[in-house]
């Protein structure tokens, strides 16, 4: 279905920062599948454990123990918060389950209809409860009847949340910096005010670190540069490196109102699933990659500050670790297809963000090649 505009490249293979198309040549990719790919294409370490586990054993059902599922849930929970794990197949299906777990565990407080408070701007997948949680009318266009249960709130104001908190709130569910919605990051201390308003009303704090998890911000998670624990965290993208695979985190007695039979994926958290998610994790942990991030977004928020004196359509640079975007005064869709000419992938959000979120292990030179790359674009518009 058309559901896609899509660039007209087809890659068949990558390595690291870069993928080749079918003529072999070869682009610079700072987008990473959308935040997908941290640690670079093809990594060796992953590429072999999901050839070893695909020789072994693809899929065998929920219905039987999957003790790999259990290393996963063990290895997030220690970087995490102490949790017990629902593995699933993506970022809409994780949100998905933290819903319904809110709705459950709200349910089992005496409130029969509970509502879940979003941010404006938000994006959490584009199923119909995902959708009607997202706070982007956009993304819901012809869709309804989209299920009920939510209302939004202004991101990063705390005086609104705490306004529109009732006696039907279940939970609030937020993402720590708002991707889709144009790589947002709230006010300091916002988060330590909702963890303290989600508390007080007894409540439960939902965070959605589909695309910040994972390193991507230059800590394993995002919401540890909040200082605050969520009660539910959602996982996906670069869970898997690529391979799919989701998660939901919840805290151990909350998680236990998930009873058997209240929640299912089939495919969620299978073996071959499971040696990825493994994999991906190992090398992370080993190698610090959240450090690299955080190391290597300095260095390119540095290089993205220093072309503002010199193209005046750049409204500001921001982001967090290597979850960057740069907003302009004007509508630069056309970055993606001039950054192909230039042998450089780049995505733009809401027309106006271009989002940089290379792999995690993209060096100096290639952003140093990236930056002088979009300089070249730009100075070719007169932006
Ligand atoms: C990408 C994304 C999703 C949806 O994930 P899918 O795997 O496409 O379903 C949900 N939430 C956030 C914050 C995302 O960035």
């Amino acid at each position: 279905m058309g559901t896609y505009a899509r660039q007209p490249v087809r890659f068949v293979r990558g390595q690291g920062c870069r993928l080749y198309d079918e003529s072999g040549r070869g682009y610079l990719d700072l987008v990473s599948g959308i935040a997908v790919c941290n640690l670079g294409h093809a990594h060796p370490e992953v590429v072999a454990a999901v050839k070893d586990q695909a020789e072994k054993l693809f899929h065998c059902s929920n219905l039987y123990e999957i003790p790999l599922q259990e290393t996963v849930a063990k290895m997030l929970a220690d970087n995490a918060f102490e949790a017990k794990v629902f593995f699933c197949n993506s970022g809409a299906e994780a949100n998905e389950g933290a819903i319904k777990l809110v709705r459950r565990a709200a349910r089992s407080r005496g409130k029969p209809k509970p509502r879940i408070i979003t941010a404006r701007e938000s994006f959490h997948g584009r199923t119909l409860a995902t959708l009607a949680a997202t706070g982007q009318e956009k993304y819901r266009q012809g869709f309804d009847p989209i299920p009920e249960g939510f209302s939004t709130v202004p991101y990063g104001d705390i005086e609104a949340l705490e306004a529109s908190i009732d006696g039907d709130v279940g939970g609030v569910m937020l993402e720590p910096i708002q991707g889709e919605g144009g790589i947002r990051v709230p006010p300091g201390g916002y988060f330590e005010k909702v963890r303290r308003i989600c508390d007080a009303a007894g409540i439960l704090l939902v965070l959605d670190e589909v695309q910040t998890g994972m390193g991507r911000t230059g800590r394993f998670f995002a919401h540890q540069h909040e200082g605050i624990t969520p009660d539910v965290m959602t996982l996906a993208k670069a869970l898997g490196n690529g391979f799919p695979v989701g998660a939901v985190l919840a805290r151990p007695e909350l998680a236990d109102v998930m009873t058997p039979g209240s929640h299912a994926s089939t495919f969620g958290g299978n073996p071959l699933a499971m040696a990825a998610a493994h994999a991906t994790l190992s090398v992370m942990l080993r190698e610090d990659i959240p450090a690299r991030a955080h190391e290597l977004g300095e260095y390119l928020m540095e290089r993205l500050n220093g072309l503002a004196p010199s193209h005046p359509s750049i409204v500001e640079v921001r982001g967090r670790g290597l979850m960057t975007g740069v907003e302009f005064s004007c509508d630069v869709s056309f970055l993606p297809a001039e950054g192909l000419r230039h042998g450089v992938l780049l995505n733009v959000i809401q027309g106006r963000v271009l989002r940089l979120t290379p792999p995690l292990v993209v060096s100096r030179e290639e952003i140093d090649k990236g930056v002088e790359a979009i300089d070249a674009i730009l100075g070719e518009k007169g932006l």
